[in-house]
């Protein structure tokens, strides 16, 4: 879309008819609407209008002592403006965005096809269909294939790691009981997990995404089964138990991979750019990969417009992509990937809820760590725990 806008024509192709499902979490951070604005200033009226959505408010941390902190995305937030979070079934949020593709003449898409081929000769793509039924010439693809992607592999040379990798499990519930009143999203830390969670979700219509996600590598090592301990997790832990006594599971339990963006790859190449999951984009600590592939899309169609003005699609051209998405997200992603060692201590984490929720100053500070990231840098400096173990 964000090429559509520069008058640029594009073939979008999708193994999919959609609506379509994609198993998620459904939540959408603040940085999805920032570049929803960023791509249209009325697109967000009419999210807003559709019943697809519930407006999310903040984030319920319950560290591995069971102790909850609630820490709202805003200080003072009033319900009544525009909210910095959803939570959407990606089932009907993709297909919105899909909605608003079919708005631009300039997109050609394509759906129901899964492209199988692709071969690079004098400047050019050959890309072909698994059913041979589409041939598509194309100077530069952009790959936004998610987790599994073929050409990520095949020509990114981009392989998973379980370091860097997460496994993880989706299910539909209906019927949890105590939702949060203001939709925040619960992120539980409970021990089997670490450095991973258990989330629930609200979600429009009574209706709850409650998963788990951990480290592939930790999966393999502690051999893991993640269905029979997730739902071992919801009939044991008291805390659980009670709300899901007459939770009832809506479709099965379903499972997918999260490459983490906890390290550093090339994820351009000649007439190539890899976005989102292809690229291995997703935030290690939070687990957040919607804004971080919007955001990839966006840089993507900004270095997709230079390349065309300058006829010029090789790989020393193109790596301006990489440089510019490591620029905006590095900092972020690198941290996250430090918070996600710490939270392998789970003291530190109960300190840190413990004190919070007595300390409104702690609070206020955690709240701003969402917009400020020289704040949130903190957390990784042992003399902030320190400091925190002789306040009061
Ligand atoms: C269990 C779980 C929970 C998560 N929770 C959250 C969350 O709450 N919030 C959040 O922000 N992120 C979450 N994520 C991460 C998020 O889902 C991804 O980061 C995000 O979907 C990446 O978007 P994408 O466009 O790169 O890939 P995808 O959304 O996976 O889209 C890839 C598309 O490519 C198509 N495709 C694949 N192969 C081909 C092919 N060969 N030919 C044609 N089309 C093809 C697919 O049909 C699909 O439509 C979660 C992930 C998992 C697994």
């Amino acid at each position: 879309m964000f090429l559509a806008r520069q008058g640029i024509s594009t073939v979008l192709v999708d193994k999919s008819v959609f609506p379509r499902d994609k198993i998620c979490g459904d939540a959408l951070s603040g940085k999805v609407v920032s570049i929803l604005k960023k791509l249209d200033a009325t697109i967000l009226d009419r999210f807003n209008a559709s019943p697809i959505q519930l407006n999310s408010w903040g984030i319920k941390f319950i560290a591995p002592n069971l102790k909850e902190l609630k820490i709202p995305f805003k200080v003072n937030y009033d319900t009544s403006s525009p909210p910095i979070g959803y939570i959407s079934k990606r089932m009907e949020f993709d297909n919105f965005l899909v909605d608003e593709v079919k708005k631009y003449p300039a997109i050609n898409l394509i759906q129901g096809k899964e492209i199988s081929d692709f071969t690079l000769e004098d400047d050019e793509w050959t890309i072909a269909t698994k059913d041979n039924s589409t041939l598509i010439k194309a100077k530069l693809i952009i790959a936004c294939d998610g987790a599994h992607s073929s050409f990520a592999k095949k020509i990114g040379n981009i392989n998973m790691q379980p370091e860097h990798y997460c496994a993880g499990l989706r299910a539909y519930y209906s019927g949890v009981e105590n939702l949060d009143e203001d939709n925040f999203i619960e992120l539980i830390f409970l021990k089997e997990f670490l450095p991973g969670y258990l989330w629930i979700f609200p979600l429009p219509n009574g209706m709850a995404n409650v998963g788990v996600a951990m480290r592939s590598d930790i999966v393999s090592r502690k051999k893991v089964n993640l269905k029979t301990s997730m739902l071992n997790a919801l009939e044991n832990y008291p805390i659980l138990k009670e709300r899901f006594k007459n939770a009832k599971l809506v479709d099965d339990i379903k499972g997918f991979g999260l490459p983490l963006g906890s390290k550093k790859r090339k994820i351009s190449g000649d007439n190539f750019m890899l976005v989102g999951d292809a690229a291995s984009l997703i935030d290690p600590f939070s687990g957040e990969g919607i804004g971080n592939a919007m955001k990839s899309g966006m840089i993507a169609a900004q270095v997709a417009e230079k390349c065309l003005i300058a006829n010029n699609y090789s790989d020393s051209f193109i790596s301006q992509y990489d440089i510019e998405v490591y620029n905006k997200l590095w900092s972020e992603l690198n941290l996250s990937r430090k918070m996600q060692q710490l939270v392998n201590y789970p003291r530190l984490f109960n300190l840190v809820v413990n004190k919070a929720s007595k300390n409104k100053v702690l609070r206020e500070t955690i709240i701003c760590m969402f917009d400020d990231l020289d704040l949130r840098e903190q957390l990784k400096q042992p003399s902030f725990y320190f400091r925190l173990m002789f306040s009061k």
